[in-house]
């Protein structure tokens, strides 16, 4: 085997890599690769990917539960025989719809595609969703509600490095995605480095090296900030009004969803002092183009989007972006920073519940006809758009829900809020069937398991944050009997309609889905197998192999039907689950820089779990002295989904009136027992980020 050139397996950034192989089967050795996003640059999690391949419990054979409630090997045969004829089953009882499918943001192009298609033409349920749903459908909603389309960043991410100033929201790059650091170079050198997060994180402690600004903001409050943001640029006149009057539909919407947020008033909300919001705007506006500035970004994460009021807070972001005219310029502009390593490509390829290939809407006549002809079935055998995640979970095993589950790249047990309920849903179930890598919290809760690849041993595809198509290849052979998700699909689909037989050869897939999002948002048409195999890695929209790729979206125009982009009037409100006289803390959730979403690989690899093996609750000085917490020493976080007892960190990092909680653990470490699952009105993201929590310490344990 000689080396192989790859990208991480990880998050968004998809770092390039080489592997080489070495003596241990079925083992690598990684070097960092050059390339725009990475600049030849990994973080610890790209370079210690490798031993998730040979990890000591790595899924190698198919597992069923007996008769005694264990899981024990079977073969692939007996497991697919076992599925199908209780698929067959459940739904000749109670219908299509009985059957549900749950898809993974880290699932190459071509198994989400093949996820969707199989839920779509195999299946014929409209019960299908992923967990994208808990990582950036806030900001595709917004993104598709002003711009028509939605690509994480509309550019590439390495022009960043010229920009003069940069606002991130509710982003910690530095520990997600440390090699992208590099890319705010400029605007860390010309003080322009501007952090929301009401923690100091990493990425906010950039901002103190210079003239940048950390905006400490009460959890649940970036929408209001973002609004006095706003009414600075607009009351001081540092508004780009040729754009807005050329390039928005409603200038004027503007001005009327701002007025009311001067800085002295946001600042009572967001506890940002308002000559603090001044010195920001001010910051900004200079930067932008309209100013004679090198260009402005503003970027959000998690931290802006994981709320009830997610799609708004960034619709606030883009207003902003909007008023400052830096979308659609070379420099400047408004993106996403997408968590998941494929959280753009699977949101683009039918794994939504209301989104088929080309990320097309279910629901548009045109699209269903055009996707059915691809697929060799009539449009009126398509289902209608699905249950969102939250809702889909919420729904098993109730009367009307589905009666089985299959689950591919997710690991709900983890990653989903309200833990307690998900479990109770999961348990309610006739069929729970599980393609994991790993035994996973999920995995372990199934009837069946499917031992599928990773990474290192799959051919593929993925797109990167900026919507920029790679390959994924094979550098090692998998274990045991390891298949890839694709084989899944494939052997069903013999098994419940072979009219419709599905391959498992990737570059098969993904020729196919070429197809399918040919004319669609995304058009990937032009972006072949060889070109990718050949060493380009192109940015969709790509209508024709004679197409070099888009990296900028709307130079001249928006994705909408006039070409303008769409004001859209929003206002704060507070959150879900707001502070009571008993819980008077706000908990917060987010990401450590070992660890990964679940963290159900990297919580397996040595040096990470020794470096953070254990949950963790950050608590502020001056409250662990009000309740005699001590540093170390358990305390006790309850919520009105449940509790749960972790040591104390107290550092001055976080503010007085937060606790914060990483997500990467399982079990008794898993704080979605006590996040809240109210969910937002248009992208129906949950509201991880932010509920009240009452904190005691728990000393005495
Ligand atoms: Fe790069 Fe992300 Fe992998 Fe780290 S986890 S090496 S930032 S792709």
């Amino acid at each position: 085997m000689t080396a192989v050139a790859t990208h991480c397996p990880y998050c968004a950034l998809q770092c390039a890599t080489t592997l080489h192989p070495v003596e241990r089967p079925g083992a690598v050795e990684v070097q960092p690769r050059d390339f725009p996003t990475n600049r030849g640059g990994l973080c610890r999690k790209g370079w210690t990917a490798p031993e998730v391949l040979t990890v000591s419990d790595r899924l190698t054979q198919p597992l069923v539960r007996n008769a005694a409630g264990d899981l024990v090997e079977t073969t692939w045969e007996a497991a697919l025989d076992f599925v199908a004829d209780r698929i067959r089953s459940l739904q000749e009882a109670h219908g299509n719809d009985a059957v549900a499918v749950f898809g993974g943001g880290g699932l190459t192009n071509e198994k989400a595609y093949a996820l969707g298609k199989f839920a779509r033409v195999t299946l014929r349920t409209s019960n299908v969703d992923y967990n994208g749903r808990f990582c950036m459908s806030s900001a595709a909603a917004a993104s598709n509600r002003a711009f028509g389309i939605d690509r994480g960043l509309p550019f590439p991410l390495a022009d960043l490095g010229g920009a003069g100033a940069i606002l991130l929201v509710g982003s910690n790059i530095a520990e997600t995605m440390p090699p992208a650091v590099a890319h705010l170079s400029g605007a860390r050198e010309a003080g322009g480095l501007l952090v929301v997060d009401p923690r100091r994180t990493a990425t906010a402690g950039l901002t103190e090296e210079g003239a940048g600004v950390h905006l400490q903001a009460t959890p649940g409050t970036d929408l209001a900030l973002v609004l006095a943001l706003t009414h600075v640029v607009l009351q001081e006149n540092l508004a780009d009004t040729a754009y807005l009057a050329e390039r928005t539909d409603d200038p004027d919407g503007l001005f009327r969803s701002t007025a009311g947020w001067w800085p002295e008033r946001a600042e009572r909300v967001t506890g940002v002092p308002a000559a603090t919001i001044r010195r920001a705007a001010r910051v900004l506006a200079a930067a932008a183009p309209v100013h004679g500035g090198a260009g402005a970004y503003i970027l959000t994460g998690r931290g802006a989007e994981q709320h009830s009021k997610g799609t708004d807070t960034v619709t606030a972001c883009i207003n902003l972006a909007l008023a400052l005219g830096l979308p659609g310029k070379v420099g400047s502009g408004y993106g996403c920073i997408t968590g998941q390593g494929n959280g753009q490509g699977g949101r683009e390829h039918g794994q939504k519940a209301d989104q088929l290939p080309g990320y097309r809407s279910i629901s548009d006549p045109t699209a269903r006809s055009y996707v059915a002809g691809v697929w060799g079935v009539s449009p009126d055998d398509l289902p209608g758009p699905g249950r969102s995640a939250v809702e889909l979970i919420n729904s098993l095993g109730t009367a009307d829900g589905p009666r089985a589950l299959l689950v591919h790249g997710s690991n709900l047990l983890v990653s989903a809020p309200r833990l307690a309920s998900v479990r109770e849903r999961l348990a309610a179930l006739d069929l729970l069937v599980v393609a994991d890598v790993v035994p996973s919290e999920t995995a372990l809760l199934a009837d069946v398991v499917f031992p599928v690849t990773q990474w290192a041993e799959e051919e593929g595809t993925m797109t990167s944050l900026e919507g920029r198509v790679l390959r994924r290849r094979v550098a090692v052979e998998p274990p045991g009997e390891v298949r890839s998700d694709l084989a899944v699909f494939a052997g069903l689909a013999e098994r419940l309609r072979p009219s419709i037989p599905f391959s498992m050869d990737p570059s098969a897939v993904y020729e196919e889905l070429r197809v399918a999002s040919a004319g669609g948002i995304a058009d990937y048409s032009g972006i072949s197998w060889d070109r990718l195999d050949a060493g380009e890695a192109l940015f969709w929209p790509c209508p024709s192999e004679d197409h070099t790729g888009t990296p900028r979206l709307f130079a001249d125009r928006f994705g909408t039907p006039d070409g303008r982009a769409r004001v859209v009037a929003v206002d704060h409100r507070p959150v879900a689950d707001d502070l009571t006289a008993e819980a008077p803390l706000y908990l917060v959730t987010g990401r450590l820089l070992q660890h990964y979403q679940s963290g159900a690989q990297t919580r397996r690899v040595a040096e990470l779990a020794e470096a953070e093996p254990e949950v963790y609750a950050e608590i502020h000085p001056r409250v662990a002295a009000q309740l005699g917490v001590v540093d170390g020493r358990p305390v006790r976080l309850r919520t009105a989904r449940g509790s749960m007892v972790l040591p104390a960190r107290v550092t001055s990092d976080v503010r007085p009136d937060t606790v914060f909680v990483p997500f990467h653990y399982g079990g008794e470490g898993a704080v979605n027992e006590l996040t809240n699952d109210a969910l937002d009105p248009i992208s129906r993201m949950p509201e991880f980020k932010v509920c009240a929590v009452e904190l005691t310490s728990a000393v005495s344990l």
